[in-house]
């Protein structure tokens, strides 16, 4: 039994796990250890910065230093605490899926945008069909998920179907379990499958969206340890990167409707390689870059229109 008064407060279990974090290479320590202790203590970070001279009880602290050990050896925190924030939701997170990452927040946002656009800018008649997305390589479902929250808190939740895959049939409990926890389920239809060929997909959509994978191959030994934990196949894009975001190019004149779009993540240095790719592969489309907060481009746009609503 501990004593009481003798039990580590806050302030000192945050210090000790914060060096050993440090020295374990992580170079977010002390918000890792933050994070950790709150999660383990069951409260939100702002209390645990409220009260440094509190002491937790010992199974919390075990509970605590158990965490403090994984991130040590490498698990990224959103893998131990079991969710992610992403566009202001939280989001279940584990092993099964890449851990969402704020600059697919800008796809997000693109794909609101032109969904909004399209749906106010010409008068749709009553009967006019569902504004139809495709998610492609959904993961975590946080793409869709978050669109199909952000389009609902907005009045579009009814004229707007969203439909996702993945070829991995295991993540996709991942992405059901965030439809239903942000009250979306009923816009969303989710199916396993390869790219484009998903049984039960709609034979054309509006919009596609995917953050593919798109890096290099030879470049994934070196990204940050936390990166080991999560699906290769979510990162790795073949040789230069590019082999996954090649077929949806391949892909999206068969499966976008007249006036379609599709928004596509990029790595930051491949503005111009995939330019290249949408010029061949889309002769007469609109292609364009869109940059991320950072000011680095991140999403490919390509757009049957001549005009594409977006800006
Ligand atoms: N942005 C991610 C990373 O660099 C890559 C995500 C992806 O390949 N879709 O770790």
């Amino acid at each position: 039994m501990t004593q009481a008064g003798t039990a580590p407060t806050v302030a000192e279990l945050l210090l000790g796990a914060t060096d050993r974090l440090r020295v374990s290479g992580s170079e977010s320590a002390r918000l890792d250890a933050e994070l950790l202790l709150a999660h383990a203590l069951g409260v939100e970070r702002t209390t645990v910065l409220a009260h440094p001279e509190a002491r937790p009880g010992s199974g919390q602290a075990q509970s605590f230093a158990a965490a403090v050990e994984r991130r040590a050896a490498g698990e990224p925190v959103a893998y131990i605490r079991g969710f992610k924030e992403f566009y202001g939701l939280a989001f279940s997170i584990d092993s099964r899926a890449l851990i969402p990452r704020p600059e697919t927040e800008r796809l997000v946002e693109l794909a609101e945008a032109r969904v909004r656009t399209v749906l106010t800018g010409s008068p749709r008649p009553e009967d006019a069909p569902p504004y139809r997305v495709w998610d492609v390589g959904t993961g975590s479902g946080a793409i869709c998920v978050a669109l199909a929250v952000v389009l609902r808190r907005h009045g579009y939740g009814d004229a707007v179907e969203l439909f996702a895959s993945d070829r991995s049939e295991r993540v996709l409990g991942l992405a059901v379990e965030n439809a239903v926890g942000h009250g979306v389920a009923d816009r969303l239809t989710f199916a396993a499958g390869d790219m484009f060929d998903v049984s039960g997909a709609p034979s054309t959509v509006d919009l596609v969206v995917s953050n593919p994978p798109y890096v290099p191959s030879d470049a994934i030994p070196g990204l940050p340890i936390a990166a080991s934990f999560e699906p290769r196949d979510a990162l790795d894009g073949g040789p230069d990167g590019l082999d996954v975001v090649r077929r949806l190019l391949a892909g999206v004149p068969e499966v976008l409707g007249p006036e379609g779009a599709a928004l596509i993540e990029i790595g930051a240095d491949q503005a111009d390689a995939v330019l290249d790719l949408a010029a061949g592969a889309l002769a007469g489309w609109t292609a364009r870059i869109h940059e991320d907060l950072a000011g680095r481009p991140r999403v490919l746009e390509v757009d049957r229109g001549d005009e594409g609503p977006l800006s």
